[in-house]
């Protein structure tokens, strides 16, 4: 891999490898199409017109050949150098990410449900890495949160302007990131609700993680009406495009 002169060799693991339970329908969500194309190549197109190196695609593993022949052969997509068959849990695919990439001082972790990821972001992203080795992209919550208790009562409001919202891509010095998932991994009793890959980090080195602004823009497609909203903000994004060119 070439390395980046000024930030090291930067790669990104794009998720793909969830079932997709809370969209519903045969097809996994992250190949479900979105303004005509497959969801999936909306962030491995982001990734492949950035700065990063190099990228590995983690899917469901009967998706594997799918993927390499439908996905990545067709639409061409030069940086994804491995398609690996991802795991039960987000992290085991992370995991599973981490473990096939080569040569890389800083790794981009991102959720192939966010199909609106932005050059910005990425950006963003890999700057927070090198300047704080661990850093994840996300955003100020709009609407009060309440923590509720076993029977569905409010207990606890935590003060909102010091919530957010947190998106992916997570962006870590690789050494690091490894050597988190290689701690949580051997013990199980470190496992319980990782939702993400700060966590992973937070837990197994102790250290805490930079918070940079991304973009409302940037969601992840999870239930059905994500989808319509995914449309429309990709129809608007490509419009501009257009004009831009024109
Ligand atoms: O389940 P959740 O919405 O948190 O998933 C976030 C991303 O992680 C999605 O892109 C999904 O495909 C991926 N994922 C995965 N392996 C799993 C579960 C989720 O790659 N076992």
């Amino acid at each position: 891999m070439e390395e980046n002169k000024t930030q090291g060799r930067i790669a990104a693991i794009v998720l793909a490898g969830g079932s997709g339970k809370r969209m519903g329908g045969s097809v996994p969500k992250q190949y479900r199409k979105l303004c005509g194309r497959p969801m999936i190549t909306y962030s491995l197109e982001a990734f492949e017109k950035s700065g990063v190196d190099q990228v590995v695609l983690v899917t469901g593993r009967e998706e594997v050949e799918y993927c390499r022949k439908e996905i990545v052969e067709k639409w061409g997509f030069q940086k994804v150098a491995a398609v690996v068959p991802g795991g039960k849990e987000r992290y085991h695919s992370v995991y599973q990410g981490l473990k096939a990439l080569k040569n890389c001082d800083y790794v981009l972790i991102h959720d192939g449900a966010r199909p609106l990821l932005s050059q910005d972001i990425i950006e963003r992203a890999i700057t927070g890495a090198v300047e704080y080795e661990a850093c994840v992209i996300g955003m100020p919550v709009k609407d009060t949160i309440k923590v509720a208790d076993e029977d569905g009562f409010a207990v606890r409001t935590p003060d909102r302007s010091r919530l957010w919202q947190i998106q992916t891509p997570q962006a870590f010095s690789y050494e690091l990131a490894r050597r988190a998932y290689d701690r949580i991994m051997a013990d199980e009793t470190l496992q319980q609700g990782i939702t993400d890959d700060a966590m992973v980090a937070e837990r197994a080195e102790k250290i805490k993680v930079k918070l940079l602004p991304g973009s409302y823009e940037n969601l992840k497609v999870t239930t059905p009406e994500d989808l319509y909203l995914a449309e429309a903000l990709l129809a608007r994004r490509m419009a501009v495009e257009k004009n831009e060119k024109s």
